[in-house]
């Protein structure tokens, strides 16, 4: 069979990171989906593998995919918003690209050649274009580069797709470029400057836009968008307005009503209107809310909230469907364990709490002080993965008397433990690697009939993901339920808890996986929706 005629989008950004290059590729990919399948890539021009070995703070949220690949966090907005499983083969890194080359050369694959950047990393890179187009069968791939155009990392990847343009001809592929178009206090207007001199630099790499997207502070005026297009060469209906928005949901409608569907449409010779009736009525609900709640998230990295970002996305998505705004206190837990505030202070003005996943000692003993505080005064509480783990320690410890009990992970950092309620999973035992080496992707839960768990989830098995290395230890498992904690999920082969509830309790779950990564704004996570539920009863 000929392989189909696929079409690319490439995304490109300029003069800031940090503009949301991710949300615009995800809405770009949105509005075309209705009736084409559309499979993101997404370049990144670092020289790790993938971001699984990565602080979140420098790099925010590891997105886990089905598959087990860890990848950037932009592919959480493609799965919010264009609704495809994605593989982690999509996250092509230029540590990816390297290790094949070498692999190759290594192989015997270039003998008597020089290997060089140019062509063999760029025909790498363009191989691997093609061959998920193919493999995927997708009527458009989204390539996303990383970073702004200039930056010595994607240098590469930029003349990648310059070749693939020529390779695939103009009607097949479309450039866009993100910008930026500041509106300096002092000034009070929109300039353009920068946002020329960044299409400038891509003009250099051998690439004319032709669209751009400029993000601001306030949508641009047509004066505006005139001068961006007459100094970028394209014409004035070719510049979309990207101003701050209060949800990002918003921002495929605002791209639809400026045309950009259609100004796809006509460069590549396509027709697939979007669909935003349903996603509109949701995106009023954010705007509208009837409600309010306050929900805590209590971690270590609450200084920089993308580190959290699939699990804001996870309760704006229940937030919407509930007619309500969760506002989010960020507790830092370390505060607590060095006395600076009392949990009760910390929760007084919260209606439900989430203790996230996360790893390492440093905070946890202020979560485990507030997972006790919510057990004790019925505060609905969802703990995820090591959140979990952190409410059965806490179990352990205050109501089934297991003094001392604690997670093995501990021991790393010189802690005797002489109760491991919590201990290392047995196929993690030996494993010297890091990278990509925890217990990883979408895995099936099975869900005990009548427990909360099955209601809320209303089946006998669902999929989650997972990202871990420790379990509840199996041999704590009859105590633990002796003491009246239940474990509602697991995991038949190899006897792994994934799922814990307090029946006594309003709403007290923990959970294995992370149920923030499956969460989407037309079918919220059950758990959130659930939590969010429960908050509002106490407000
Ligand atoms: N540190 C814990 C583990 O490895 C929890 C991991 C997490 O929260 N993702 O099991």
């Amino acid at each position: 069979m000929a392989p189909k005629n696929t079409k690319y989008i490439v995304i490109t950004g300029g003069v800031l990171s940090g503009l949301g290059k991710g949300i615009a590729t995800a809405s770009v990919g949105h509005l075309l989906s209705s009736k084409l399948k559309v499979i993101p890539i997404k370049c990144d021009g670092y020289l790790n593998t993938d971001p699984g070995t990565m602080n979140p703070i420098e790099h925010g949220e590891v997105f886990v995919l089905d598959d087990g690949g860890e990848v950037d966090m932009d592919f959480g907005h493609y799965e919010r918003f264009l609704g495809v499983t994605c593989r982690s083969e999509w996250n092509l890194t230029m540590g990816k690209v390297y290790w094949r080359i070498l692999e190759r050369e290594r192989r015997g694959d270039y003998l008597g050649k020089t290997v060089q950047l140019i062509p063999h990393v760029t025909d790498e890179i363009k191989s691997h274009f093609k061959k998920i187009a193919q493999q995927e069968k997708a009527d458009i791939v989204l390539i996303e580069i990383g970073g702004t155009v200039g930056d010595m990392e994607n240098e590469l990847f930029i003349e990648a797709v310059r070749q693939l343009g020529q390779e695939v001809g103009e009607d097949n592929i479309v450039y866009i470029h993100l910008t930026y178009v500041p509106i300096p206090p002092n000034l009070g207007e929109h300039k353009t400057k920068p946002t020329q001199q960044s299409v400038k630099l891509l003009n250099e790499r051998g690439i004319r836009p032709d669209i751009i997207i400029a993000r601001s502070p306030k949508p641009l005026t047509q004066k505006v968008k005139e001068k961006i297009a007459l100094f970028c060469n394209i014409p004035p209906e070719a510049v979309i307005s990207g101003p701050d928005v209060k949800t990002v949901y918003q921002v495929p409608i605002l791209y639809d009503q400026q045309n950009l569907t259609a100004l796809i449409h006509k460069k590549l010779k396509i027709y697939s209107p979007p669909n935003l009736a349903k996603w509109q009525k949701l995106v009023d609900a954010i705007l509208n809310p009837e409600r309010e709640v306050t929900i805590a998230i209590c971690g270590k990295y609450t200084d920089l909230h993308d580190s959290y970002a699939s699990i804001l996305e996870a309760l704006t998505h229940a937030g919407a469907h509930l007619k309500t705004k969760v506002r989010v206190k960020w507790i830092e837990t370390t505060k607590i364990e060095q006395g600076k505030i009392t949990v009760e202070k910390a929760l007084a003005d919260v209606q439900g709490v989430i203790v996230p996943g996360g790893f390492g000692l440093r905070g946890i003993e202020g979560k485990i002080d507030v997972i006790q505080y919510c057990r004790q005064n019925k505060i609905p509480f969802l703990g995820i993965c090591y959140g979990m783990q952190l409410a059965v320690i806490e179990f352990a410890r205050n109501v089934c008397g297991l003094e001392g009990a604690h997670t093995t992970e501990a021991e790393e950092e010189g802690i005797e433990v002489k109760h491991p309620v919590i201990c290392l999973l047995p196929s993690q035992k030996g494993l010297k690697k890091k990278g990509g080496t925890m217990r990883l992707g979408g895995q099936d839960v099975y869900i005990k009939p009548g427990t909360v768990a099955h209601k809320i989830y209303g089946a006998d098995k669902v999929r989650e993901r997972f990202r871990h290395r420790y379990e509840v230890n199996p041999e704590y498992v009859p105590t633990l339920e002796k003491c009246g904690l239940v474990f509602s999920g697991y995991e038949p082969q190899e006897n792994i808890m994934q799922i814990m509830e307090l029946p006594e309790h309003p709403f007290f779950i923990g959970v294995q996986y992370h149920p923030e990564l499956i969460s989407k704004l037309e079918k919220p996570e059950p758990l959130f929706y659930h939590l969010v539920e429960h908050a509002l009863e106490r407000v």
